[in-house]
């Protein structure tokens, strides 16, 4: 499903501190896409993501999914809408230290009140589709960063959501391992028709994306624009 959001502006704080963390942002994400959305820290990335994943309502503007309007859902529908369609990938993966890579993804059906089984047999399935069938066992300790945001890819799948978002899924990784993870989620988008948003700020994983955008105060505009670009060859060869 397609991912809009149309002319979305969000205002956090209030009184002299209101600040405009999204100022009127329009950005469509289709099915099989992965988009990045590049900027520095405190250009409203992550309000982009909790507006896009129904946790933040925007003080103007729309947001829908497919042909869901979701702006003005009450708080127990947006949960729903989370709970059924969107994935969600975070900084430094946020696994719980207790639970093995299994029962990391078994909470999530757990909560939604399916069969213990089938929970477990899709979990299964997940993680060895991320190359971790050998460490299912393994608590966050245990695992190495690459492996532990493999698993937080592996959890936010577990829905089967139409859209990810995914919030600089690869900030606590070396190069090899930030490419290794973000070929996992272009693979993933690709395959399972997802619509999938990353933010991150890390420029050079930008060739494995299908779009590329750039947020500065606020605002997101297409390309990689001066703000962000540290170097020419991270420009190169898209695809
Ligand atoms: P990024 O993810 O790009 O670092 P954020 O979306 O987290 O940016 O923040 C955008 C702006 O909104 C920043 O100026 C930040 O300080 C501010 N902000 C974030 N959350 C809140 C909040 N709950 N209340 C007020 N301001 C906030
Ligand atoms: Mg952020």
């Amino acid at each position: 499903m397609t991912l809009t959001l149309d002319d979305v502006t969000l205002r956090l704080g209030d009184g002299d501190d209101e600040i405009t963390a999204l100022d009127r942002v329009s950005l469509t994400v289709a099915a099989g896409e992965l988009i990045a959305v590049v900027g520095p820290s405190g250009s409203g990335k992550s309000s982009l993501l909790a507006v896009a994943g129904a946790l933040l309502r925007p003080t103007s503007g729309r947001v829908r999914i497919g042909t869901e309007d979701i702006t003005d859902a009450s708080d127990r529908d947006r949960t729903a809408v989370r709970a059924r369609s969107i994935g969600f990938v975070f900084q430094g993966s946020n696994l719980l230290p207790s639970l093995t890579a299994l029962e990391q993804l078994q909470l999530i059906p757990d909560l939604a009140g399916q069969r213990p089984s089938a929970a477990r047999a899709r979990a299964t399935e997940l993680l060895t589709e991320v190359g971790m069938a050998e460490r299912l066992g393994r608590r966050p300790g245990r695992l190495s960063g690459g492996e532990r945001q493999r698993v937080g890819i592996a959890r936010a799948l577990m829905n089967d959501p139409s859209i990810i978002l995914a919030d600089e899924p690869t900030s606590a990784l070396d190069t090899e391992r930030s490419h290794e993870i973000v070929r996992l989620l272009a693979r993933e988008t690709h395959t399972r028709q997802v619509a999938t948003v990353m933010v991150t700020h890390d420029t050079t994983v930008l060739d494995l994306v299908d779009r590329i955008y750039t947020m500065a105060d606020g605002r997101l505009t297409v390309g990689l624009t001066s703000a962000s670009r540290p170097t020419e060859t991270s420009l190169l060869a898209p695809g």
